[in-house]
């Protein structure tokens, strides 16, 4: 492999350190080739097996955009379960390190809703969840979206699999139109390109095939 070090990318110094820091030196395939795309604010459809550092793409993407001021949803994560979810938000905290004090919060399902509420009554920067839990809160008005910049489906292979198409799209029409959307995958997306076109728009799309 010869992936770009992180080095390259328009990311701020602070970023860039913290990646060192956890031993980031290099990307992996699908980081060197989907974050340019990423960063200047496009759509993306990316698809790599799991292990190959998805989380960082969308991650690195989220917290680029991120003004740490505005104490307001910006970044919203979709995943399949609340293991996912919990693993995601710890990801998101350890590459948010160096950025002040940005606030992840995980939501799903099997924890009650109250204190949940009240979490997001005390705000977050970024909410990851499993999309029922996500639309309960949205449903009850204890999510508020406006200022949200990046959406992310993460697994959508998984999530679709799991019969979460509707709460998505219902998440989907709760978001600003105005928004960059990132659809990640392990497994080739062609159902899930047809499924969810109308929820991105123009991606760009990065295929990495597995090396046998
Ligand atoms: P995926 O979502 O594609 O299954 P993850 O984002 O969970 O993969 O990443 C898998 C592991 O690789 C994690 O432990 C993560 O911290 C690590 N990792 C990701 N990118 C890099 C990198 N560029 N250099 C070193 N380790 C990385
Ligand atoms: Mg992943």
């Amino acid at each position: 492999m010869n992936s770009n070090p992180f080095t390259i990318l328009p990311l701020n110094a602070s970023l860039l350190a913290n990646l060192t820091t956890l031993g980031y030196g290099r990307m992996t395939t699908i980081q060197d080739r989907s974050l340019p795309y990423v960063l200047e604010g496009r759509d993306l459809i990316a698809q790599a097996k799991t292990g190959s550092g998805k989380t960082a793409v969308f991650g690195l993407g989220i917290l680029h955009r991120l003004d740490p001021a505005r104490f307001a949803v910006q970044g919203l994560v979709l995943c399949p379960t609340r293991e996912l979810a919990d693993q995601v938000a710890g990801e998101l905290r350890r590459l948010a390190r160096a950025e002040g004090n940005i606030k992840v919060l995980s939501l799903t399902g099997g924890s009650p809703l109250r204190p949940q509420a009240a979490s997001l009554e005390h705000g977050a920067h970024i909410v990851v969840g499993t999309p029922g839990r996500i639309r309960d809160h949205l449903g009850r008005g204890t999510l508020d979206l406006t200022h949200l910049h990046t959406l992310v489906l993460d697994e959508a292979d998984r999530m679709t699999d799991m019969g979460f198409y509707d709460e998505i799209a219902g998440i989907v029409r709760a978001c600003p139109s105005r928004r960059q959307t990132l659809l990640f995958s392990a497994t080739y997306p062609d159902d899930i390109r047809q499924a969810t076109s109308g929820f991105l728009n123009n991606p760009a799309e990065v295929i990495v095939e597995s090396q046998h």
